[in-house]
């Protein structure tokens, strides 16, 4: 699977250093609901840091920015960030829901991650390896952990939609089977059989009749008969 990174051009204010391990993704919060990439960096700066503390931050509309670069110590859980690489999402779950797009994000940044560079990290909220409250009682945390789910809930979505289309095309076919055999359709004096004109044009005198366009009765056979049969009976006299 590859994912889109919007890739940044931070300054740092000090110069950045290597990670020893990545036994950990460590993922966050902002405990804000609206915050840019640039913001975080903002703040993160006037905490005394050198920039960005997180490696990744995603938008609540999915999108996602480079932070510090994959491989460099990062500053997000105190005592472990020696060992761990962060990822923070934009909003504060400790009272909001997570909207999918930015879930969904989340989950293809990780199959991203472990796929192709930490296979053995674990994932954990910050709360589970530092001292902290972060990312939120509402994060969905264990959904995120089992992140194959949600892009395998995507697999079936497109496969749902596939199917529909698919019925939907049977569904035509039979309408239009349909129409193909249907009964003949009358019009005005033209195609009137001599058995059903008096009766129509009764009707369509005494104003109980009229056709869908000026020439077109749109009157199919069956009922041509019912109205005549009702004819013959006096129930239009
Ligand atoms: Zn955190």
């Amino acid at each position: 699977m590859s994912i889109s990174i919007i890739e940044t051009n931070w300054t740092w204010n000090t110069g950045l250093t290597s990670r020893s391990a990545t036994k950990y993704i460590a993922l966050h919060h902002a405990a804000a609901s609206s915050a840019s990439a640039a913001d975080v960096d903002r703040w993160h700066k006037q905490n005394g840091w050198s920039g960005i503390g997180y490696h990744f931050y995603v938008r609540k509309d999915g999108r996602i920015y480079r932070g510090r670069p994959l491989g460099a110590l990062g500053a997000h859980v105190s005592g472990k960030n020696d060992v761990s690489l962060g990822i923070c999402a934009e909003g504060n779950y400790t009272t909001e829901q997570m909207p999918d797009a930015q879930k969904r994000a989340i989950a293809e940044l990780l199959d991203y991650l472990k796929s192709n560079f930490y296979p053995s990290a674990e994932i954990v909220g910050h709360r589970e390896i530092g001292s902290s409250d972060c990312p939120g009682k509402n994060y969905p945390l264990a959904e995120l952990k089992n992140y194959k789910n949600i892009l395998n809930g995507g697999e079936l979505m497109s496969y749902e939609y596939d199917e529909l289309k698919r019925r939907y095309a049977e569904l035509k076919e039979d309408f239009d089977r349909l129409r193909a055999s249907r009964e003949p359709v009358y019009q005005y004096g033209v195609s009137l059989p001599d058995w059903g004109a008096a009766t129509v044009y009764k009707l369509v005198n005494k104003g109980f009749l009229e056709g869908e366009a000026p020439d077109n009765l749109n009157l199919s056979e069956s009922m041509l008969r019912v109205l005549v049969v009702n004819d013959r009976a006096g129930l239009y006299d």
